[in-house]
């Protein structure tokens, strides 16, 4: 599996400049590759692949210095990127889908990103009783200092400052360096063994909501923080002020940039959030499993009186942790249908005849008189389902519908 470790860059007056003249490299190189491929297609019907413009690449490196300043591995993978647009393109039209969407020419790109080549490393020198052992591996990309700043090396750059505040494991296949309107940043893409996934002893079904953002199904619940309405009130003001600016002005980007920061504040605290609560359901609650609706946050924000607060609840991006978390270290994580959860009832499974409205918090139940909150009795239910459906080996379809009175002896049993 692959990890990815983001650290702050802090690049110098001199190398910022660089690093803007190499983007605007890339920017030319990418669109002259995708012009490229579309011409050729135009008038002679013939089709260029990844390779062809790899080699193509190596014609111009000889033959002018205007490529051969430039570092080789950037300009490769600039050209696998317009391969992927490409092909993804391709794929669409075969598929019939709607938009094609052809690759478009970029006016600015922002990311610089190289593969980190393989060398030959000693492991043990030829002596007169042993062999000569070499590995092939990836060089580090980073050089520690021992300071506060290690360096990241860059291609025909030399080394840059970034901020590692952790170290990285596994082997690293790939870096980017991207600008931000907050400064820039690495990423660097590690290729990790994958973690072997535990015998799940403890489970917990977990709810989530507009009201509360999760209710496990011991009852705890985990209050909505509203990032967003809560940085509402200056997000529209510096709209406002943007709108006001002339378009494209020294003041209208100034405006710009510090409407992008707030918003990049605001998603920031809710990654944090995230990626808080979904380490402790894992690891400070201590469960092996989470199970959790299979929504679909997509088609839910299309209801409009619902939609922001869908929106800032970030439920898509909450599912995607637990997903990856539990891929990391080994738990797991599984969604079941979310078919009638909060309007059936957890003790005796009949489901409630009259609909429970979103305002009514408690859940009544008409048959055997249960009383419990709405979203305890939903997290109870999708244990239930998972239950169910672990002991029909396959966690993620409904194998036991519950308003189903012969299925539910079977479930219950
Ligand atoms: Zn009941």
């Amino acid at each position: 599996m692959k990890m990815t470790f983001k650290f702050r860059a802090k690049p110098t007056k001199t190398e910022e400049q660089w690093l803007f003249a190499e983007l605007r490299h890339q920017k030319q190189l990418q669109n002259y590759m995708l012009q490229m491929r579309s011409q050729m297609w135009d008038y002679g019907r013939k089709s260029v692949s990844m390779y062809d413009q790899i080699n193509h690449l190596k014609a111009l490196r000889a033959a002018t210095s205007h490529y051969s300043d430039h570092s080789q591995d950037m300009q490769v993978s600039t050209i696998k990127r317009v391969s992927a647009a490409h092909d993804h393109f391709q794929r669409r039209c075969r598929e019939g889908a709607e938009k094609k969407g052809y690759p478009r020419y970029k006016r600015s790109v922002r990311s610089l990103t190289w593969d980190l080549r393989k060398y030959t490393k000693v492991l043990r020198k030829k002596t007169k009783d042993t062999e000569k052992q070499t590995i092939r591996v990836r060089q580090n990309p980073i050089r520690e200092t021992g300071t506060r700043y290690n360096g990241l090396k860059v291609p025909k750059l030399g080394e840059v400052k970034i901020r590692q505040h952790r170290r990285i494991v596994g082997d690293p296949k790939e870096v980017t360096l991207k600008k931000t309107t907050r400064g820039w940043y690495c990423f660097i893409v590690c290729e990790v063994p994958d973690t072997i996934r535990c015998v799940p002893k403890s489970a917990c079904g977990v709810d989530v909501g507009t009201h509360d953002f999760l209710t496990t199904s011991e009852g705890k619940k985990e209050g909505n923080p509203r990032f967003y309405r809560t940085a509402e009130r200056k997000l529209s003001k510096l709209h406002r002020a943007l709108s006001r600016k002339t378009y494209r002005s020294k003041r209208w980007y100034k405006a710009k940039d510090a409407l992008a920061k707030q918003a990049d504040i605001v998603a920031c605290q809710r990654l944090d959030f995230i990626a808080k609560t979904v380490y402790g359901l894992f690891h400070h609650k201590g469960f092996d499993a989470v199970i959790a609706e299979k929504l679909k946050p997509s088609n839910m924000v299309k209801n409009r009186h619902l939609a922001k607060s869908i929106s800032d609840a970030s439920w898509g991006m909450f599912f995607d942790w637990c997903h990856w978390v539990a891929k990391r270290d080994g738990k797991h994580f599984h969604q079941v249908p979310p078919h009638h959860t909060s309007q059936t009832c957890s003790h005796c499974c009949q489901k409630s005849p009259i609909k429970l409205k979103l305002s009514e918090r408690l859940f009544h139940c008409q048959f055997c008189g249960l009383k419990l909150d709405r979203d305890h009795n939903a997290a109870l239910n999708i244990l239930h389902r998972a239950a169910c459906a672990l002991r029909g080996e396959v966690w993620d379809t409904i194998l036991y519908e519950t308003r189903n009175p012969l299925l539910q002896q079977a479930c219950w049993s």
